[in-house]
């Protein structure tokens, strides 16, 4: 029997990707999932659970079921904008979800954990790159929250033996080069598919967020990496955690976390993105210049090497012109719900 791996938020984004990964590297991704912004399409590569977070009784029930040999937890809410008009959506939805799902895995025994984190644990460093020991002065209620998880990940490693990988994501884009899964969001808010959606007339235009911050064209920098390189990290993750019994010769590792940044390095301001989307699409990207975005850093971008260097991650299609071409492949599907 194939080893099976717990996915919270499989119907989601990143992790409809993380479970295609998964089954392609031999494992069985049970997607758990309360479908409030996942889409029951996107679980493609095992099965299904539908359930909340906070549901504790029933996350028990899947537990038992399927007795899963990892977590790999990205059911979140994710978005800047709305955490900063509802902190209390964040603080409940993403810490106390947390809280039920850790305590939940700790009771089944279930002790290895790989956790979706963000560089919005940051906030703003004014140029610096960025690094597992940057400290961590989150600008919004999305980024304090993860930065909670991360906290209480590494207490549960201390007293009952949780060893977890946590990443945290620079921006994450583009979809699966196969276009069977895809970013879809409902309200969307991230710049490639709005651009995308720009450049087919479902919007009259893309509205640049600020164009007076402190970059080299006035436009927020990010380092983006494709979805695909992402998710192979969680794989690779994964492999660590297992690796780690095998070289200590316990039955786990000493309970812990460790943290790897998923960034490329390089960093693209919001017009350099623009540019390379008319480029892949061979078509004009209507734009107009609007106010700052509350919540917004001026610049992210990875200075690590850590997973390179211990997890052995490459990321090999993280280039504009892939992330952006695979994403316009997938935008061309129509998504989801149609
Ligand atoms: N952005 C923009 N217009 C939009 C959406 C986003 O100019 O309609 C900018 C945003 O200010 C940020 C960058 O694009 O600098 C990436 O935003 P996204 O929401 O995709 O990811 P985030 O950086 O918030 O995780």
């Amino acid at each position: 029997m194939p080893d099976k791996v717990l996915v919270t938020g499989g119907a989601g984004y990143i992790g409809s990707h993380a479970c295609k990964a998964l089954a392609a590297a031999g494992y069985v991704p049970v997607t758990y999932d309360n479908l409030c912004t996942g889409w029951r399409e996107a679980v493609k590569f095992g099965p299904f659970e539908q359930g909340d977070l906070m549901d504790r009784a029933r996350l028990d029930q899947v537990f038992a079921e399927h007795e899963p040999i990892a977590v790999m937890h990205f059911a979140a809410l994710s978005q800047v904008g709305e955490a900063m008009a509802e902190p209390g959506k964040y603080w409940r939805g993403n810490v106390c979800a947390s809280l039920n799902l850790i305590e939940a895995a700790v009771a089944a025994g279930c002790l290895d954990f790989v956790f979706s984190s963000t560089c919005a644990t940051y906030g703003d460093h004014d140029g610096v790159v960025l690094d597992e020991n940057t400290p961590q002065t989150p600008l919004n209620s999305y980024g304090a929250s993860k930065r909670a998880i991360e906290d209480m990940l590494k207490d549960f490693g201390a007293a009952h033996g949780l060893r977890s990988v946590i990443f945290r994501y620079f921006n994450v884009a583009g979809a699966d080069p196969e276009a069977e899964v895809g970013e879809f969001h409902q309200p969307e808010t991230h710049l490639i598919p709005l651009i995308l959606d720009a450049v087919d007339g479902k919007r009259p235009a893309l509205t640049i967020n600020g164009s007076d911050y402190p970059t080299r064209d006035g436009t927020c920098v990010r380092d983006y990496v494709h979805v695909m390189d992402l998710v192979d990290a969680h794989v690779l993750g994964l492999e660590w955690l297992k690796d780690g019994r095998k070289r200590t010769g316990e039955a786990r590792m000493a309970g812990g976390a460790d943290v790897f940044c998923l960034g490329t390095g390089s960093g693209f301001s919001v017009r350099e993105v623009i540019d390379q989307a008319k480029l892949a699409t061979n078509r004009a990207v209507p734009v107009t210049e609007g106010p700052r975005r509350d919540g917004d850093a001026v610049a992210l971008v990875s200075g690590s090497g850590r997973a390179g260097a211990e997890l052995g991650w490459k990321a090999e299609r993280s280039t504009l012109p892939q992330m952006i071409g695979d994403a316009w492949r997938w935008h061309q599907t129509g998504g989801y719900g149609g």
